[in-house]
């Protein structure tokens, strides 16, 4: 019998951190490797943190500075390319009344720090550790560093590769892996500070407590995170090629102010994306391009070494799900090694039965709302417009949102507190 008492995750992302506080609490020795210096790609934007994401993290004790830390939505609004109110629904805000934790914006360095704080006090924290190479025999695992004149290999009894989307562990432990899929489409990325004081941006756009979309030639969205008078946009477009980005990174600041000018003739001079852009400082605006992975479906573990978050099921963001996916696999991995006390084999067994179907649905899901909100189809664009309003208006949404965020959402049930 393969018992698990030491873990050693790979990559400080919101899975990773959030695994390491759950394995954490349930008695595991658990360090954590980021290769980063001491912070994280992807923190200096927002994320949408929705019901199942903040479900679990209050599960594992950070209910009070996770409702502290979330912008709630109490309304959406679909506006024009005029930057005009086509329609609203209040939908969002009654949720969030029925779940107890409403859809709302988040800053990732906030999320990133809270989630940190109990890992520093334990002192299992290891920043600027690249593992490039993981070896595993009947015994246990051993992980290699780049710097390996300083850095001395660690031998563990258990692995989580929570190394995103060009995961390394990945690649070491299917030898047929295929890169990501690039989805023909880029986005740009922008955080503004101060949104109050920005004069320039319409009230509509910069409204509190709303999410806001418009479709055109792509999705444009935009919202208050966290409770500072942060305010994130966003504009995905359709092109051939994503930008150029180093081997490992997922986020460029912008360089091209060729691409960006291009990007912006896509819009007429009206669109509120004008204003967002025209006050987002050059190193607060984000480049990329959209990739996500196809679903393995062949496992997420080989021996002793599994694989959590983008690592396994990459997804393009237009459910706003990768980080919650993510927070929702650390609890289930988290649950099942518990379960099976500590065994291995039977605990990844279970943590990919139980999170295969739901990751596989929502990178699905992403993907087609991809090609719906691209599409140049007349048909499709009259749905975007008249019939996606009716949708968020309607019981049909209520329940979809009930079953995704709230009943499939990994945490026991007597946890989740629901008005009827
Ligand atoms: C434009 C965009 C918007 C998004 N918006 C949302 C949203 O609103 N809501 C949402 O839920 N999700 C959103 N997502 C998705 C979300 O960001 C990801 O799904 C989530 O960050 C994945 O978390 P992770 O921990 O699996 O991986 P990551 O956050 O990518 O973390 C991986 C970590 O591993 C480290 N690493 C990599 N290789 C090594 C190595 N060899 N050794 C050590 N460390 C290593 C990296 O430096 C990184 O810190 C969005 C994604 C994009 C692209």
């Amino acid at each position: 019998m393969t018992i698990a008492r030491s873990a050693a995750i790979i990559g400080g992302g919101i899975g990773g951190l959030t695994l390491a506080n759950a394995l954490i609490r349930s008695g595991l020795s658990v360090s954590l490797y980021e290769r980063a210096s001491h912070y994280t790609p992807t923190s200096g934007a927002a994320l949408g943190l929705q019901p199942n994401g903040q479900i679990p993290l209050a599960y594992i004790g950070f209910k009070d500075s996770i409702q502290k830390l979330v912008h709630p939505f109490y309304h959406w609004q679909l506006i024009d390319e005029h930057g005009k109110v086509r329609s609203t629904s209040p939908r969002l805000g009654e949720y969030g009344q029925r779940f107890g934790y409403y859809v709302g914006g988040a800053i990732r360095a906030e999320l990133v720090d809270m989630l940190k704080a109990p890992l520093e006090q334990n002192q299992c924290l290891h920043y600027s550790h690249k593992v490039i190479d993981l070896q595993q025999d009947a015994h246990g695992v051993t992980l290699s560093f780049e710097n390996h004149h300083e850095q001395k290999p660690v031998r563990v009894d258990l692995v989580i590769g929570a190394d995103g989307i060009h995961s390394t562990v990945v690649k070491k432990i299917f030898s047929a892996t295929e890169p990501p899929i690039y989805s023909k489409e880029n986005i740009f990325y922008g955080m503004i500070d101060n949104i109050d004081e920005q004069t320039s941006i319409g009230p509509i756009a910069a409204q509190k407590n709303t999410l806001t979309q418009c479709f055109s030639s792509g999705e444009f969205l935009c919202y208050r995170a966290g409770n500072q008078g942060q305010f994130m946009w966003a504009a995905t477009y359709p092109s051939d090629t994503p930008p150029l980005t180093s081997s490992d990174a997922e986020w460029t600041h912008t360089n091209n102010q060729r691409e960006l000018n291009r990007f912006l003739t896509l819009f007429p001079s009206t669109h509120p994306v004008h204003q967002c852009a025209a006050v987002t400082d050059q190193q607060r605006l984000l480049h990329f391009g959209l990739f996500y992975r196809k679903h393995r479906s062949d496992g997420w573990h080989r021996g002793r070494i599994c694989l959590l978050g983008d690592a396994c099921h990459a997804t393009l963001p237009y459910a706003g799900q990768g980080a919650n996916m993510a927070i929702e696999d650390a609890i289930t991995l988290t649950s099942c090694l518990e379960k099976h006390q500590f065994q291995i084999e039977p605990a990844l067994d279970e943590y990919y039965n139980k999170r295969f179907a739901r990751t596989k649905r929502v990178v699905d899901i992403s993907r087609y709302m991809g090609l719906f909100f691209h599409s140049q189809n007349s048909l499709l664009h009259v749905i975007r417009q008249s019939l996606y309003p009716k949708l968020m208006n309607s019981n049909a949404m209520i329940k979809i949102a009930e079953k995704e965020l709230f009943e499939n959402c990994p945490v026991p049930m007597e946890y989740k507190k629901i008005k009827t």
